[in-house]
C-alpha cells in the first residue's frame, strides 16, 4: 500500500520504519531534514513537501506534535492533495476537540479517518509493539486497523471519533495519579524508618498494589528494572505527561468532569517539569 507519512520524530521515524518492514511503500515527509535522512535510510521515499508525500498515497498517518500543528497539516497539505477516499490516521496525542474537529471536516472532503493515539514509548514505537486506542466510523476503522497493527500489538476500537483522544488521557490522568500516589507510599515509608523491598513486597501483594509500583517502581533497585535504575532516564519524559494531563483537564473543563486528583497531578507534575521536563515522570519521587 502507498501510505505518506508526516512527522518523523522519535516516535514517528521508527514507526514508519515498521511500515516499510510491513511491504509498505512509505512516503514521507518532516520539516527536519535529520529526520528525513534516517527516513530514507529506513527504507522510505522522501519528500520536500507534504502535499508531494500524500499525492497518489492511498492512506496517511500522521505523528505530530501537537493539536494546532496537526490542523494545519491537514487544512493544508492533506485535504485535496490525498487522493479523496484515503483513509487517514492521527496518531499523535492531542485534545479531544481537535481531533473530532479534524475527522468531520476531512469526512465532509471525502475521506475516513481515525484517531489513533499510542500507549508505549519510543523502544515501543521502533519495536513495533506501541498500543493504538482508535476513535472512528466502524468503517473506517476496518481500514486503519491493519496498518496499525504492523506498527503495534495491539489495536482497539474505542468507539467514534474523538474516543481515541479521551481513552488516552484519561488513562494518563490515571497513571500520574498512582505514580503520585506510589511515589508518596515509598517516601513515607522510609521517613517511618520501614525498608523499600519491604514495602514492596507487602504493598505489591495488597491493596496498594498497582502498574506504577509493580511494573514502574520509581525506587531504583526494587521491583522490575524501571527508569528509576537508570538515573530516571530513557522512560517518559515528564514533560510529555504533563502535555498530557493539561490535555486531559481541558476535556474535563469541557465535559464537566470532576477531576480534583487529575488537577492536582498536573499542578505537581508542572512544578516538577520547569527544571525536570526531559526526566522520567517517575523522578517525581525525587522531589519527595
Ligand atoms: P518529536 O518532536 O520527536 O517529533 C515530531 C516531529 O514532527 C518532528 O520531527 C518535527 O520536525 C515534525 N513536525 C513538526 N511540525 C511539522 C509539520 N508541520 N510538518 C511535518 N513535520 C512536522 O515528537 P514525538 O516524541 O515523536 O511525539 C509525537 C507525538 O506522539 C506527540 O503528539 C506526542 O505527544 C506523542 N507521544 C509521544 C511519546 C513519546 O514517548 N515520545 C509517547 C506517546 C505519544
Amino acid at each position: 500500500m502507498k501510505i505518506a507519512f508526516i512527522g518523523l520524530g522519535n516516535m514517528g521515524g521508527g514507526m514508519a520504519a515498521n511500515l516499510v518492514k510491513a511491504g509498505h511503500e512509505v512516503r514521507a515527509f518532516d520539516l527536519s531534514e535529520a529526520a528525513l535522512a534516517a527516513a530514507r535510510e529506513a527504507g522510505c521515499a522522501t519528500f520536500g513537501t507534504a502535499k508531494e508525500a500524500c499525492a497518489g498515497a492511498e492512506a496517511v498517518v500522521s505523528m505530530l506534535p501537537n493539536g494546532a500543528i496537526v490542523k494545519a497539516v491537514y487544512w493544508d497539505d492533506v485535504i485535496g492533495h490525498a487522493p479523496e477516499g484515503a483513509i487517514l490516521l492521527d496518531c499523535s496525542t492531542i485534545d479531544v476537540a481537535t481531533a473530532r474537529e479534524v475527522i468531520s471536516v476531512t469526512e465532509q472532503h471525502g475521506y475516513q479517518m481515525v484517531d489513533a493515539p499510542v500507549s508505549g514509548g519510543i523502544a515501543a514505537a521502533n519495536g513495533g509493539t506501541l498500543t493504538f486506542m482508535v476513535g472512528g466510523s466502524d468503517e473506517a476503522f476496518a481500514r486503519a486497523q491493519p496498518i496499525l497493527a504492523a506498527m503495534g500489538k495491539a489495536v482497539i476500537h474505542a468507539g467514534a471519533a474523538g474516543n481515541g483522544q479521551a481513552a488516552k488521557i484519561c488513562n494518563n490522568m490515571l497513571l500520574a495519579i498512582h505514580m503520585i500516589g506510589t511515589c508518596e507510599a515509598f517516601a513515607m515509608a522510609e521517613k517511618l524508618g520501614l525498608d523499600a523491598q519491604t514495602f514492596y513486597d507487602i504493598s505489591s501483594v495488597s491493596s496498594g498494589q498497582c502498574w506504577s509500583m509493580t511494573s514502574y517502581c520509581p525506587v531504583p533497585g526494587v521491583g522490575p528494572v524501571t527508569p528509576a535504575d537508570n538515573g530516571y532516564q530513557g522512560g517518559f519524559a515528564a514533560g510529555l505527561m504533563l502535555k498530557d494531563l493539561k490535555l486531559a483537564m481541558e476535556a474535563a473543563a469541557g465535559a464537566g468532569a470532576t477531576v480534583e486528583l487529575g488537577e492536582h497531578a498536573r499542578a505537581i507534575y508542572e512544578a516538577f517539569a520547569a527544571e525536570n521536563a526531559a526526566t522520567d515522570f517517575s523522578g517525581i519521587i525525587r522531589t519527595l
